[in-house]
């Protein structure tokens, strides 16, 4: 067990280790973020901030001596710096990554465990592209299958398009999911195994990205929750994944189709900061200290979380307006179109 007073590297200086790190400060713990951008809105809020490469090995060691364990936020970090932290100090381990680092492995994995993708085939050329749209049919997305996120690297194919020329090459063609609602199953599992689920809201994208995350969910998600999270299950027990994971589904007539995975804290889970009795990222912190977890029960409904991005933060003073709104901000500085720059959670 790893207690209070101790340090917890969090690799990553985005949002999510941000709320991480403030919720560790809140159990006791000191934070130690390692980001290679110099600009980060978790080391504002932590104890103490390495900022180096990825492959920088001598920053990485130097890191892990001053860290009880180590975690991450972000899922894009190469893994080969990793394998060389010391045994068992990374949590979750590597393996979540791996498998959330490349769309078709991410696939091939939950099918091996009983789950349902979206029709699906890898695409390296422009040749593949046409055979893969002549067998799952148009309209379909073309994604990168490394390095895509909030809609980045996605491409809707109308028709039998070819393949965008600069992109050839390590993508996946998706058949598009007639969906009734988009949903997320976000876990906690501590390192004996023991589970526990938060609700599942609905939530709803807008260009790819996150727009909104609401409990409770329409019963078209409700009545697919429970196949959702035995999935959610049989990936965390696979991985032996230790911490919160989070899955997304797409709520069709045929049942849950599973969209995607994050080894980590997720933005449809924000809610539980103010909406459950242990929000996402104590609970995070708790599993990785080896502490008992939390309870995950909400606390009230109707919630809503809603993304702030761009320009919905240029008047922060509007964002006050509403007593009863939770006021989340990052402290981004730069304001960029579809950049996630804070949420607002309404209880009630
Ligand atoms: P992703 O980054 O793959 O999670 O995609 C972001 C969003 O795009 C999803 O949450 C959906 O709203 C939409 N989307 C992605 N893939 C599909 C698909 N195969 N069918 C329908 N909608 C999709």
């Amino acid at each position: 067990m790893i207690l209070p007073g101790e340090t917890i590297g969090i690799l990553g200086g985005g949002q999510l280790g941000r709320m991480l790190a403030m919720a560790a400060a809140q159990l006791g713990y000191r934070c130690h973020i390692f980001a290679p951008e110099r600009e980060s809105v978790a080391a504002e809020v932590a104890a103490a901030f390495t900022c180096a490469e990825w492959h920088d090995a001598a920053a990485m060691a130097r890191f892990a001596d001053q860290c009880a364990v180590i975690t991450f936020e972000f899922e894009n970090v190469p893994v080969a710096p990793l394998l060389a932290l010391p045994k068992g100090r990374l949590a979750p381990n590597t393996s979540g990554l791996e498998v959330a680092q490349d769309r078709l492995a991410e696939k091939r994995f939950v099918e091996d465990l009983g789950g349902r993708p979206a029709p699906y085939a890898p695409v390296d050329t422009t040749a593949e592209l046409q055979a893969a749209i002549a067998a799952i049919g148009a309209p379909g997305i073309l994604k990168t299958r490394r390095e895509g996120y909030d809609g980045k690297g996605q491409w809707r194919i109308a028709a039998a398009e070819v393949a965008p020329a600069s992109e050839e090459g390590g993508l996946i063609y998706e058949g598009l999911v007639r969906f009734a609602a988009e949903f997320s199953v976000i876990l906690a599992r501590d390192p004996a195994g023991a589970v526990r689920f938060w609700d599942s809201p609905q939530n709803v994208h807008e260009g790819g990205i996150l727009a909104s995350s609401t409990l409770p969910p329409p019963p078209a998600v409700a009545e697919q929750v429970e196949p959702a999270r035995r999935l959610a299950r049989a990936v965390a027990e696979a991985l032996d994944h230790v911490g919160v994971l989070t899955l997304e589904f797409f709520a069709t007539q045929d049942g849950p189709v599973f969209n995607e995975m994050a080894p980590r804290v997720h933005n449809s889970g924000h809610w539980t900061i103010e909406g459950a009795v242990t929000s996402q990222f104590a609970n995070h912190i708790r599993a990785i200290c080896g502490l008992p977890l939390g309870e995950t029960a909400t606390l009230a409904t109707p919630l809503t979380m809603r993304n702030l991005l761009g320009q919905d933060v240029a008047d922060p003073a509007a964002l006050f307006a509403d007593p009863a709104a939770q006021v989340h901000l990052y402290g981004k500085a730069d304001i960029r179109k579809g950049r996630k720059m804070g949420h607002v959670t309404r209880l009630g």
